[in-house]
Parts: structure tokens; sequence; C-alpha cells
């Protein structure tokens, strides 16, 4: 096989786990993987973060690290820039209530945390229970408003919580204050850094014996304290040809695409990459001029630049992501 077929195949990713006082056994119980003891929260489906670089399996690229391929095989991801591979994507269990917290944007995080990326992330929900909210936002209107009420413990006031169903979709700009609830799990499509600062946990205490670590002053620095309030997080974009946009930023774009049997899907790949999870269904299959692969729940892969169109059969739902074009 020569070069030219090897950069158009779909490259299958293998997650890696986390374990985290807030999470769960759902990845297991629900999506099939097999995770670590305990409670596990987040699944890093697509990362060649260093916290959590992910592995490709199976292809000509076999056994590699996502974050190898970017620095050794860019002609897979032609046409996009930078260092780093730019694009990070979760799976979220939140058995318990996540901290309350805050991410930096690129220009602090450079400054602050050792040239990292800011965070600039989104969430898809997959599953909730009846009731449930989450964090997405706070209503101090400027910092000293903001450490008065962190000093006086007054969250309720503080945090701006709102309702939320499956199929909710949020953008969660840094500088925005956010916390998923108990009960929640999630697809997030961030960008690739792990800067997070905690302002609240619920007076939690770990397993050994101690609290985790608050991060008061850099919250300070960088909640956006004008950022507007979400009323919730319905999408309203129409459906058109199984695809609908969630959402769109300077950091990427979000596709919720829908496939059922009558209704095959393409997609086109006109992107340096494509990450694609696919969040329901099985028995499915994508066909690209490279060849057909299988697709379930759980399964998730990046296109590179060449792999052609992405032609998707069966009953899938999928999350799809790239960078935006004008960069
Ligand atoms: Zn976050």
């Amino acid at each position: 096989m020569g070069k030219e077929a090897n950069v158009q195949e779909l490259l299958f990713i293998k997650p890696v786990f986390h374990n985290k006082i807030w999470g769960g056994r759902e990845l297991q119980t629900d999506w099939g993987y097999d995770i670590p003891d305990g409670p596990v929260g987040e699944c890093w489906a697509i990362s060649a973060h260093p916290a959590g670089d992910c592995l490709v399996e199976g292809g000509p690229f076999n056994g590699r690290y996502l974050s190898d391929l970017w620095d050794n095989e860019h002609e897979l991801f032609a046409g996009a820039e930078g260092d780093r591979f730019p694009l990070l994507i979760k799976i979220l269990d939140a058995k318990e209530n996540l901290s309350v917290q805050v991410h930096p944007d690129d220009e602090y995080a450079h400054v602050h945390e050792n040239g990292s990326l800011g965070k600039r992330e989104c969430w898809y929900v997959l599953d909730c229970k009846p009731g449930t909210q989450i964090v997405v936002g706070q209503r101090a209107h400027n910092r000293e408003e903001f450490a008065q009420m962190v000093r006086e413990g007054r969250w309720d006031d503080l945090l701006y919580r709102v309702p939320i169903q499956p199929g909710d979709f949020f953008m969660i700009e840094p500088g925005t204050i956010h916390a998923i609830q108990a009960g929640t799990v999630v697809l997030e499509t961030q960008q690739s850094s792990d800067v997070t600062y905690r302002v609240y946990d619920y007076d939690r205490v770990q397993a050994d014996g101690t609290k985790r670590e608050l991060h008061i002053p850099q919250t300070l620095d960088v909640v956006d304290y004008d950022l507007p309030l979400p009323k919730s997080g319905q999408v309203s974009a129409p459906e058109v040809g199984g695809v609908t946009q969630l959402g769109a930023c300077p950091n990427f774009e979000v596709v919720r695409v829908e496939v059922r049997a009558d209704a095959p899907v393409t997609l086109q790949q006109s992107h340096p990459f494509m990450c694609v999870s696919v969040v329901n269904g099985k028995g499915g299959k994508v066909t690209t001029p490279a060849g057909t692969w299988e697709l379930g729940k759980g399964s998730h892969f990046v296109a590179p630049a060449l792999s052609g169109d992405l032609a998707f059969e069966g009953d899938l739902e999928l999350i799809a992501s790239w960078l935006p074009q004008t960069r």
C-alpha cells in the first residue's frame, strides 16, 4: 500500500480514562468501555494532550499517539497550523457535582500557565436525570462583588443555573463560571488545554482526607463579568439533511448528525481534519474512498485531510467537530 493510500484512512482512536472524585461507572455500564476501578469521570475520546494522549487503533498508524502523528505525519492534518493538535473531545460522567470552575483565554494561559492554550469548551447533553440543572454563569457585576460573595459563601446568589435536557448544547466561553451537576453525561468539545481554576468544591474531602485546591485569585482575574446569561441550552438551528449546527466559535465548529436507516448522511470532508464521535446507535458504518468501517456508540475517529467524504449508514447519532474555516 502506497503512502498516498495510508493518509486517506480514518484514524480510529482508543480513549484514555481519568478517575475523578465526582465520576461514576456509566462509561462501563452504558458505553461498554473497559475502564479503571473506582469513580471514572472522564473519557478523553480524541486527545493529543500530554495529560491523556490517545493511541490510534488499527490501520497504517496502529499503536501511534495522536500527538506523534501531529508532529511527524502532518500531511494527515494538511492545512492545520499550530504546535499541537488543537481539539480535545471528552465524555464526562458526572455522578456527583463537578467543582465550580472557570478557564482562562489563550492570552492569560500563555502568560500564567507556561504557554498553555486557554480553554473554550462546549457541552452536548447526552443524558441527565429529570430536574437536573447546570451552572453556566454568575451574577456578580465586578471583581469586588464576586470576591465578597465568595468570602460570604453566598453561592446560591452568585451561581447562575439553568435546567437541562438531553439534546441541549452550551458554549462555555473562557471566563464563564460553570459546573456540570450530578446525574449528567455530556460530550465536551474543547481546546486542547487542561487549565482549570476551581472556585468552589462544595467543601468536599478526597479519599486521602484533603480538599482539592481552590484558585480564587486566578478566578477573579479571568471571570468575564459582562457575559450574558443563557436562558436555556435548547438548540434552535434547524436540521438540514440530518445535520444540525450546534455551535461555532473562533476555535471550533460542532454539529450533530442524525443518521437513520432510511436516511443515510454524507458529510463533506473539506477540513484539515474532522473529529467524529458516535454517541448513540449500533450496527452502523462509514464509507470513504479508502474503505468501510463499522460504527457504534462509543466509536471515535479522526478523518484526515485527504479522507474524502464520509458516507454514514445505519441508525446513528454523531457529534462532529472541526476548525473554523477562517482562522
Ligand atoms: Zn470546564
